[in-house]
């Protein structure tokens, strides 16, 4: 980068040094730093359009990672106000100081270690490198979903699956949902993730639906994020991959936290009554853990109530668990809502679920989350499997 140039985007430096110039009024150059791996160089550019204040040469091969003005204005644009604000304020008050201070420009400028509780750049590092590799992994076919089946504890049928996103890295190896799923869901990739896994979890119920025996249409599960919700265009994106795909709308079921309830309470209720209009389920996820309110079950279509895995995992050792299982149970019974539980490791319980009026549970004591080839095969040599 050049001084004087206009520039739209700062860079993280990931291997290989640089050196920063500036040239004075007399033509001539200083070097007035250098920068090695993990320092961000161009940031400036991120604030206004001002020309870049200094010249960058590399001294050896470098890999630069780029965070472009739009990326970070959009990722401002979802954040908490307070925070976007704070933020907008500090880069300007950095950018007036520079200006003063003749171009000092410090040496190291590493955040706080973790140990101090603040997230430490290595991690943000790393977190932007993982977003920047995920544009590429989904037409890189590196992203699968593999489907865990859910079943009916009275009669041992298949009820269907629920469809969880896989991470194939080339280097990294299995990187698991719960890691990058937060990553994306930052810079709005989730969007773009989301419609596809729904477009492929429809594709491979209609594949998977001819090798069943069961009497009645195998469902599907798919989950979504707060910030689907936001996208104006989902319920025609939903609509138009049923129509493509040739799916049933009764036979897909919307995974959806509590916190999307809360935090986007109107758009997410006219969203949802068109989904549920159209036929689809809506499933609230890992319910119990979120917020106590239970207001909301009325006031949203809200079709089944899955219980979160570590009510079921206590469940056995600790009575308020317990009793918070059966609570669910009873409060999903009186509102004519489907009860799923989640996360089921054992015969026992399965077998207390059952006699407490559950109807449908999921866990790795029936199957682990297993790739589309597995399910055709476990679909079609199905035994119902009474506990
Ligand atoms: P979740 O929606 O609550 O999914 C259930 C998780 O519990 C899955 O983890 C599943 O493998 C795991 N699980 C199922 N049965 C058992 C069991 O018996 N014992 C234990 N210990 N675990 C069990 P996974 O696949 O790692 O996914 C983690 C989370 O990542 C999901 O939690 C979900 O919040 C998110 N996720 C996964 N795929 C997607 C996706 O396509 N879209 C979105 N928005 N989120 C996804
Ligand atoms: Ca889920
Ligand atoms: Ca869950």
């Amino acid at each position: 980068m050049r001084q004087g140039e206009h520039g739209e985007a700062a860079f993280i430096i990931e291997s290989g040094t640089v050196e920063i110039r500036v040239e004075k009024a007399d033509g001539s150059e200083i070097v007035v730093g250098t920068r090695g791996p993990e320092s961000m160089i161009g940031e400036m550019s991120l604030i206004d359009n001002a020309p870049r204040t200094a010249s960058v040469y590399a001294l050896e091969n470098c890999t630069l990672l780029e965070i472009t003005k739009d990326e970070l204005t959009r990722r401002l644009s979802n954040a908490d106000p307070v925070l976007r604000t704070v933020m907008q304020v500090i880069l300007t008050r950095y950018r007036d100081t520079l200006a003063r201070s003749d171009l000092h420009i410090s040496g190291s400028d590493q955040a706080e270690s973790t140990e101090h509780g603040y997230i430490s750049q290595t991690d943000v590092v790393d977190n932007i490198r993982m977003a920047n590799e995920f544009r590429d992994a989904l037409s890189d076919n590196e992203i699968r979903l593999y489907y865990q089946p859910l079943i009916n504890l009275y009669t041992g049928e298949l009820f269907g699956f629920e469809a969880l996103m896989r991470w194939f890295h080339p280097e990294r190896g299995f990187v698991s949902p719960g890691v990058f799923i937060p990553i994306i869901e930052d810079n709005g990739q989730i969007l773009q993730a989301s419609q596809w896994a729904f477009k492929e979890a429809c594709s491979a119920l209609k594949r998977i639906q001819t090798h069943s025996k069961e009497k009645d249409p195998l469902h599907m599960s798919v989950n979504f994020s707060s910030e689907d919700f936001s996208a104006p265009d989902f319920v025609d994106n939903v609509y138009t991959t049923l129509s493509e795909t040739d799916v049933q709308a009764k036979t897909i079921h919307l995974e959806i936290t509590e916190r999307l309830l809360m935090t986007q309470p109107e758009k997410a209720r006219e969203t949802l009554d068109m989904c549920r209009k159209a036929g689809m389920g809506i499933s609230i996820d890992d319910f119990g853990t979120g917020y106590s309110s239970l207001n909301y079950l009325h006031s949203y279509p809200i079709s089944t109530l899955k219980i979160d895995q570590s009510f079921i995992r206590e469940m056995h050792q600790n009575p308020s668990s317990l009793e918070l299982v059966r609570s669910i149970i009873f409060l999903g019974q009186n509102m004519n809502m489907t009860i799923i539980a989640e996360g089921v490791e054992t015969r026992e319980e399965a077998v207390l679920l059952k006699e407490m009026g559950c109807e449908y549970c999921q866990g790795f004591y029936f199957a682990k989350p297993m790739s589309e080839d597995d399910v055709i095969e476990l679909v079609a040599q199905w035994e119902p499997a009474v506990i």
